[in-house]
């Protein structure tokens, strides 16, 4: 579905990613991992173009992406690229003021121009997916933090995207809430869904990813099965980084 070839981004005179390659296949499940300030939320936000990429290419199902909002001749723009691909965050950023299910089908209704009726639908599917079914007409500040991150899944999937993005969704969560959060993901993984997830959780990525990525100093600096890059790893710097989770 996407591709990276020599992707770069840099803050002034700091060069955050020094030339990304990567190929994410449909269905793949990709988890980012490496020390922290190594460019892993900058990579993942370049993907939905929440960061704009200052050298290189982002294809995306075979067209480039324009540095643009609205597509032009050949080319999509970051407007299109966003709906097509839904991004998770640490800290949930669902809108207080709304309830659940206005949360989850603002953005089918707002964006994509569905119907209510036909919006309210696909969120009761979603958050009965989630497992939160009971909760349409909650607001967030009275749920849990994974009821808050599951609401926050099911709102990116209500765009029918063909792609997730997920930064450090568990990151925020009490340790007794972080399970029925990966269990989430971990349905989609089963069901095919094409996800880019950086984590901090080795197990998690070892169970839901058909490849890791360990990234440093804005490049990657190993990449390959989770048995590989998690049980076996080459470099003495990914031995040293894995070492401290155990
Ligand atoms: P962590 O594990 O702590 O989340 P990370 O691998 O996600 O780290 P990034 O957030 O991508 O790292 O940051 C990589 C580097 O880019 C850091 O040095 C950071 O300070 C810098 N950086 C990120 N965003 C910006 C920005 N908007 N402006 C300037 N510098 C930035
Ligand atoms: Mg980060």
């Amino acid at each position: 579905v996407m591709e990276l070839r020599g992707l770069k981004k840099s803050f002034g005179k700091l060069d955050v990613l020094k030339g990304i390659d990567l190929s994410v296949p449909p269905g793949d499940v990709l988890a980012l991992i490496g020390p922290s300030g190594s460019g892993k939320s900058t990579l993942i936000r370049c993907m939905n173009m929440l960061e704009v990429p200052t050298g290189g290419t982002l294809t995306f199902r075979g067209q480039p992406v324009a540095r643009r909002f609205r597509d032009q001749a050949g080319s999509i723009g970051m407007g299109k690229l966003r709906r097509h691909v839904g991004m998770v965050f640490q800290h949930f950023n669902l809108f207080p003021h709304m309830t659940v299910l206005d949360n989850i089908t603002r953005g089918p209704r707002v964006v994509l121009g569905e119907s209510r009726a036909s919006a309210e639908e696909h969120a009761l599917e979603l958050l009965a997916q989630v497992g939160l079914a009971d909760k349409r007409g909650a607001y967030p500040a009275h749920l849990s933090g994974g009821q808050k991150q599951r609401v926050a899944i099911a709102r990116a999937l209500a765009m029918r995207p063909d792609m997730l993005l997920l930064d450090e969704v568990t990151s925020a969560l009490d340790p007794e809430l972080v399970g029925e959060v990966l269990a989430v993901i971990r349905k989609l993984a089963d069901g095919g869904m094409t996800m880019v997830l950086v984590t901090h959780e080795m197990g998690f990525a070892a169970e839901v990813a058909n490849r890791v990525i360990f990234m440093e100093g804005g490049v990657i600096a190993e990449e390959g099965s989770p048995e590989g890059i998690l049980r076996n790893p080459k470099s003495e710097r990914l031995r040293g980084f894995l070492s401290r989770f155990h």
